[in-house]
């Protein structure tokens, strides 16, 4: 039998890296669009990953009581305080794009060391009586300019230690094998084979 979980997010391109790493694992993954479900805009005013992850998935237990899991990631920067963090998303926005966001860097970092990592936390919800956190960090720096054209976000600026390479120039199978969200998807996964939820 198939467990099955619905994923807190609209973002397709996550969404997809979801469906690959538990899909072969007799989980069916559902994005809120499947089941038509639409429950607003939810503010992320949370002052950590785990508080933001969690106050997504407290929107979606108000309306069904199916395993739910959120994520929520960022970008940080050491040089720049761990700028743009919690605020990744809002940051690209207001700069107009994640291009430009990266250009709003790059001038920041005129002279700076350029090592970065990506943060990502994923919450389980109406599993276990308590939300359950999986935590998936990457270490990497910020590139001097944009390289490859895969993903989405700022993976044509952050290259990964591992691979020594930009996220952008990577297949599907390497991003979701290095990055900070196939890592902490791993763990949930272990987690779910572990209690016979997944195989
Ligand atoms: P959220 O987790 O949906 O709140 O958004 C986090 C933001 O961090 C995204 O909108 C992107 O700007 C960035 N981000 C998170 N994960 C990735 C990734 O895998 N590649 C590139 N950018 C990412």
């Amino acid at each position: 039998m198939n467990f099955e979980l619905l994923v807190a997010t609209n973002n397709d391109h996550k969404l997809k890296e979801i469906r690959q790493i538990l899909s072969p694992h007799h989980i069916t993954v559902y994005g809120m669009k499947d089941l038509n479900i639409n429950i607003g805009e939810v503010v992320e005013d949370g002052k950590t990953y785990y508080e933001n992850a969690l106050i997504k998935a407290k929107a979606l237990q108000q309306v069904t009581k199916m395993p739910i899991i959120a994520d929520d990631s960022g970008l940080e920067i050491l040089a720049l305080n761990n700028k743009p963090g919690l605020h990744s998303a809002r940051f690209a926005k207001e700069c107009g794009g994640h291009l430009e966001a990266f250009k709003v860097l790059d001038k920041e970092l005129e002279g700076l060391d350029r090592s970065a990592r990506f943060m990502c936390d994923i919450v389980l919800v109406n599993v276990e009586d308590k939300p359950l956190l999986f935590e998936g960090i990457v270490p990497g720096r910020i590139g001097h300019e944009p390289d490859g054209t895969t993903g989405f976000g700022y993976d044509p600026v952050f290259i990964c230690d591992e691979l020594n390479k930009s996220y952008a120039s990577l297949s599907e199978e390497e991003k979701n094998r290095v990055s900070h969200r196939g890592k902490a998807l791993k763990k949930l996964l272990t987690y779910l084979k572990i209690n016979g939820y997944a195989s």
